[in-house]
């Protein structure tokens, strides 16, 4: 196997140590090899493929932890009347109804086609995707699993099973993940499973134990939400007299083979629990405001130990404005600037996330670990050192300065261009998608 060296400006191979000006890293097949000032890896491998980037940044590529890559055939839908007033009358009448009851595979593989454009744009090149569409199944998480296969990305899908339409309806959901996790431990390569559920308001106690036993035969991991909003604190305060995670934790069912998205409405408590329990957040700060959520108590998780990962959930998928999100939010609701620290958010988009899905050496730039990799643009107007390099890229750069995206030692984005894909067709079918699902 040839080898390629990338010598960049800076190497920022881990975001939580300082990067490494005049470093590059040595790419062999899917991995990283070494990582080394430039003058010692030209001489390591004087045979190798040269990428001169000095004019970049390398950093590992963005994990985003939490998408619905359906969710782009909702942007922009006509409301029938005002906006909802709320976030179940968000679900009950707008998003089940007018969304996600409506997906087809056609539609759903289109979404997802656009989506993987948009990450690649945006530099991620690992995502976790919750799919819900309880009329497209079974087969549908197949038919998004092709169309990541073929843009050569990272993708840990699953379907969002739940007993809102019924009972079978949601046993449905379980073995679409059943049998998808069963095909892709068969089948190998970049696209795998996890068992996903909805929430304790469209899912029954013996549900939720089941979803977790078909987990833990297969050593997969489960996803859920989480008090998006206090609609499921209220629900859970009702039904069962506790919070929800003092819930799922008399059901036993906590462990860091949880990821748990949202976590808007928690309170210390459930914070301690989470914490104890091991159990991994994504984060969304932007949807978090679509939906009147509220604002989630990110820097008391990390302060906690929580493994704080973060997500788009499908809705601004530009990842920098969710790490801009994510980095300026919790200043303003503490009142003090110096909370979510950039470096903070960039490890939360990066290895934590990667961690959150069950990634070893994934996120960080080592020898032995995955060749996920971007080269950023450093051409900004004041100077770039050690000292504001967070910053500077958190806050002043966009998928227009990524310069290179590469996932498994391969270059989805090149000079600032998608490799091998017709950009205009993939905006066709989204568009021409898009238009049947309003016109329903
Ligand atoms: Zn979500």
């Amino acid at each position: 196997m040839s080898v390629t060296l990338i010598l960049g400006q800076m190497l920022w191979a881990d975001t939580t140590q300082p990067p490494l000006p005049d470093w590059g890293a040595a790419v062999e097949g899917d991995r990283v090899v070494a990582t080394a000032p430039h003058a010692d890896l030209r001489a390591r491998f004087p045979t190798a493929t040269l990428v001169e980037a000095t004019d970049c940044v390398i950093t590992p590529a963005f994990v985003n932890a939490h998408h619905h890559t359906y969710g782009v055939l909702a942007h922009g839908i006509p409301l029938e009347e005002e906006a909802p007033a709320g976030f179940w009358p968000f679900l009950e009448e707008f998003w089940w109804p007018r969304v996600e009851d409506r997906l087809t595979h056609e539609l759903i593989a289109a979404a997802a086609d656009w989506a993987c454009l948009e990450m690649v744009r945006s530099g991620i090149t690992t995502f976790y995707d919750c799919l819900e569409a309880p009329y497209a199944i079974p087969g549908a998480l197949e038919v998004e699993a092709e169309v990541v296969r073929r843009w050569g990305l990272r993708g840990v899908l699953s379907f969002e099973a739940t007993e809102r339409v019924s009972a079978e309806n949601g046993e449905a959901g379980l073995r679409e993940n059943v049998a998808f996790i069963d095909t892709c431990q068969a089948r190998g390569g970049l696209v795998s499973g996890l068992i996903c559920f909805h929430t304790t308001f469209t899912c029954s106690a013996d549900f939720i134990r089941r979803a977790f036993t078909l987990a833990a035969e297969r050593g997969a991991k489960v996803h859920l939400h989480l008090s998006e909003g206090t609609y499921e604190t209220e629900y859970c305060l009702a039904h069962f007299g506790v919070r929800p995670v003092v819930y799922y934790d008399r059901l036993g069912v906590l462990g860091p083979h949880v990821l748990v998205s949202q976590c808007v409405q928690v309170d210390a408590d459930e914070i301690a629990i989470l914490a104890r329990r091991g159990v991994h957040v994504s984060h969304q700060p932007l949807s978090n405001c679509e939906v009147g959520g509220g604002f989630a108590p990110v820097p008391e998780m990390l302060e906690a130990g929580i493994n704080v990962a973060l997500g788009s959930d499908g809705y601004v998928n530009n990842f920098l404005e969710v790490m801009r999100a994510a980095a300026l939010m919790p200043k303003a609701r503490l009142l003090d600037p110096g909370v979510m620290p950039a470096d903070a958010v960039w490890t939360m988009a990066t290895q934590n996330g990667a961690r959150a899905l069950g990634f070893n050496n994934l996120g960080t730039l080592a020898p032995g670990h995955p060749a996920d990799l971007l080269l950023i643009a450093a051409d900004l107007p004041t100077p770039l050192a050690s000292h504001n390099l967070a910053d500077q890229l958190l806050l002043w750069r966009n998928p227009q300065h990524l310069r290179g995206v590469m996932c498994a030692g391969r270059w989805l984005l090149r000079t600032g261009e998608i490799v091998g894909v017709d950009e205009e067709e993939v905006q066709a079918r989204i568009c021409e998608a898009a238009a049947r699902l309003w016109q329903k």
